[in-house]
This record gives C-alpha cells, structure tokens and sequence, in this order.
C-alpha cells in the first residue's frame, strides 16, 4: 500500500525523522490558514500518489496570501499522470544547500534489504543510476543484524555526502532503517534529502510503500486506507474476506483455487469472451463463502453470466454443490450460473444439483463446455 507524501512524512516522524513542520489542506481557504499558522514562505504540494509532481507543476513556492491563494487553485484539481489532486501539502519552505538521495527496500535475489544513498539527490535515481551509477553507494544488509550506526557513518563517508552533513545524515539513516523495518515498510525512500545552508539535514519528500502482510500487526494502518481509487468491487470483496480482482469483461467468475481461477480467465478468453473478474473462493467453499461471491459478481452491473469453475481436491463437491443450492436461496442473482463440477464427489454434487438445474442454473460436463456457454449468454 503506498501512502500520500504527507502520511509517509507524518509515518517518518514516529520514528525521529527530521521533517518540515506543515499541514494539510483540501481547498483554497485552507491551505492559507495552514500557511497563516505555519509562516511564510511555504511550499505548496500536490499529494498524489506518483512522482514528478514536481516537474508537473504540483510543487510551487509561495511567498505571501495570494501566491498561496494562486498556487493551491492552480494545484488543486491538476491531473498528475492520470491522478487528480484532491489534497494539499502545506509545508514551511526549506532553504537547499545540497540535494541527497535515500531509500531501503527489499533486495529479493539476495535476500537481504538493500540500502541507495547518493549525493545526487532530487532527480530522479533512475537517470542517475543510469547516467552516473558510481554516484550510489549501495549497502547490502543483513536483515538479523541490522544498520548500526558505525556502518551508517561508513556508508554516508562513501556516498560523499558533505562533511557537515554526514553525522546528521548516519543518524538518520538509521532511523530510516528502523522505519522501515519496525514499521513493516516494503520501500521508505527520501528524494531529496536535503542539507540546508544552516547545516541541518532532514526529509523533504517521502515516499512509503507499506507491506500490506504486515497489516495485522498495525491497526494504525486503517487511516491509511483510501477509498477513492479503490474499484468499488474489490471494495465489497475485500469487506467479505473474498480474493477478487475486477477485471472489465462481462462473464463473472467463482473457482476454487488461484491456479484454476487463472486458467477459467483463460479458458474463457479461448470461448471468446472476456472475464468480469477474478475470484478464488480456496478450500472453504460452503454456503456463506459462496453466497458472498455470488453477491460481489452480481453487484457488477457488467456481469450477464456467471461461471462457477470447481474442481474438488479437499473440498468435496457435494458440499460445494449444497453451498450453491443454499447460496441461491439467499442471493436474487440477475445473471444464469452456468457450473462445471469435478473432482472428488462429482458425481454426488452433480446428483444433488439435478432438482435445481433451470435456464439460470446450468451444468456443463467439462470446463470449455461451461465456458463456451457462459460466453454465448453474457453475448446473448
Ligand atoms: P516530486 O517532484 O514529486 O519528487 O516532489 P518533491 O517533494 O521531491 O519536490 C520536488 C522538488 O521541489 C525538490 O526536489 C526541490 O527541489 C523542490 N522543493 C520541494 N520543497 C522545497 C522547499 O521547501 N524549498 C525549496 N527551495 N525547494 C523545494
Ligand atoms: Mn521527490
């Protein structure tokens, strides 16, 4: 989950990290009381979730009212690379000295985090590590053994930060690193990290992706959850406790497993259709965690067919077969169930759908039949 530049600032500040004191604003009148408050100059930021902002207009100095009156109306609103501002970053302007580069994240092929550091900072590291890779110091870490301090200090010599930088920036190195890791962050990046002509080092951007499997052990991560660019769909799966992702087509989709919801999206894409979603409704498919699918794929104005792809491994069919049965009582669906049931105890999941098999609810003898008529109905 990645969080705005101003959660990830207020994240970093639990841990120590130096930022700019600031606020934020959703309209205009705001952002001047905050600028009122905090004091003149300040900046004045979008807060979307991609880089750049500040090429693209979405970072402005303001010297006095009306500059900020300008700016927040100009920013508010602006389309960023597809994402529109809706909020604000009001922050006490820094003076720069030197722009720095910092961030940990998680290095997989080697199973260790790694750490960047550069005294190129502010642009993007991409061109950086394109243009001038020697100007990052990387430094592999051992995740049981951590960043000490002594390390930090010999990292931050070998990045070349600036003499009177160092100290402050190995400090808060390793406060970046306890971020990171305490909080349970897949990437914590700084860009820039600035020295000021004052000699202080601190955090003028913040960039935080959170590990969402780490969620249970934050509950303070729920102000985090923004609904906004949340597809509705996923919203009610994800209140259910159901593993769905929206797709754009027009048959809707329930199988048991990922590896078999994969290959159903594939098989109807060979039928020639196109799937609505995908779902995996696992081991567990009683009548609750059917009635719960059946619920999100109908909510889906797109959806005209539903196909239930079930092959029984553990699950046994007959159970999924009274799931069905009892989750169509419950669920007024506005779409036909066209199922294809296999695996252990077909035959008995099969028999005990016989009674019920109409024209919204029909079986098919193997996974491309079904789908082939699922396809011919979410066509018809
Ligand atoms: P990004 O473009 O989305 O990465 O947004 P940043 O927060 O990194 O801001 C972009 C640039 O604006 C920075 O690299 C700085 O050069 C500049 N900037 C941001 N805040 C300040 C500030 O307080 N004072 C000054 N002088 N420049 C700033
Ligand atoms: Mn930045």
């Amino acid at each position: 989950m990645d969080l705005f530049e101003y959660q990830g600032k207020q994240y970093f500040a639990r841990f120590g990290i130096a930022v700019s004191p600031g606020d934020v604003a959703d309209t205009v009148d705001e952002a001047v009381a905050v600028a009122e408050r905090i004091g003149y100059p300040v900046v004045v930021k979008a807060q979307v979730k991609v880089g750049g902002r500040g090429k693209a207009g979405g970072v402005k100095l303001a010297h006095d009212v009306d500059e900020v009156r300008l700016h927040a109306g100009n920013i508010l609103g602006l389309d960023i690379k597809g994402h529109v501002v809706r909020r604000l970053w009001i922050e006490r302007s820094s003076d720069i000295a030197k722009e720095y580069y910092a961030s940990f994240t998680l290095d997989r092929p080697n199973k260790t985090h790694l750490g960047m550091l550069s005294a190129q900072g502010g642009v993007e590291i991409e061109v950086v590590a394109e243009e001038n890779p020697d100007a990052i110091a990387f430094l592999s870490i051992d995740p049981v053994r951590g960043l000490d301090l002594a390390t930090a200090r010999r990292w931050v010599n070998e990045a070349e930060l600036d003499e009177v930088a160092r100290e402050q920036a190995a400090e808060l190195l390793v406060k970046l690193y306890d971020c990171y890791t305490t909080g349970d962050c897949d990437l914590a990046e700084i860009n820039p990290l600035i020295l000021t002509p004052q000699g202080t080092v601190h955090a003028l951007d913040a960039k935080v992706t959170l590990d969402e499997n780490a969620t249970f052990r934050h509950p303070e991560w729920q102000e985090y959850e923004d609904d906004s660019d949340i597809d509705p769909r996923e919203k009610m799966a994800k209140e259910k406790g159901l593993n769905y992702i929206g797709l754009s087509g027009s048959v809707g989709i329930i199988a048991n497993g990922a590896g078999l919801a994969m290959s159903t999206l594939d098989v109807v894409t060979q039928a020639g259709g196109e799937a609505a979603n995908f779902l995996d409704i696992g081991g567990g498919a009683n009548a609750d965690v059917m009635a719960a699918a059946l619920e999100v794929i109908n909510a889906d104005p797109a959806v005209r067919s539903i196909f239930v792809n079930i092959f029984g491994g553990i699950t046994r069919v007959d159970e999924v077969a009274n799931g069905i049965i009892e989750a169509m009582r419950r669920v007024k669906l506005s779409s036909p169930v066209i199922m294809r049931l296999d695996g252990t105890n077909a035959a008995e999941g099969r028999a005990l759908l016989t009674d019920h098999l109409s024209d919204r609810l029909i079986a098919e003898p193997t996974m491309l039949d079904a789908a082939r008529h699922a396809v011919a109905l979410a066509k018809a």
